[in-house]
């Protein structure tokens, strides 16, 4: 868990907010905020994902488009084209 700020492990809990979400503090920014509940992104969002990378927009704009983090989908990004193979046209002999 980060500051989404500064991107510090240094948080603390910070009461939480109206509809029970609970809220933190960055002691090293004071930043103060929410953490999405990006861990539980449906597989249905992450379908959305591919696609609009598929037509290759910014991913600032997929972020925006599909409600997550720029940093979350980044990390997603990363993690998808790490399992990517290098080579895809393989053809098969025989
Ligand atoms: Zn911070």
């Amino acid at each position: 868990m980060n500051c989404p700020n500064c991107n510090s492990e240094n948080i603390k809990k910070n009461g939480s907010i109206h509809n029970g979400k609970q809220k933190y503090a960055c002691k090293d920014c004071n930043r103060q905020f929410v953490l999405a509940p990006e861990n539980c992104i449906s597989q249905e969002k992450k379908d959305f994902i591919d696609k609009l990378l598929l037509e290759k927009l910014p991913l600032v704009g997929i972020a925006r488009v599909v409600g997550v983090s720029e940093r979350w989908l980044q990390n997603y990004v990363n993690k998808k084209y790490d399992n990517v193979p290098k080579v895809i046209n393989v053809t098969k002999k025989g």
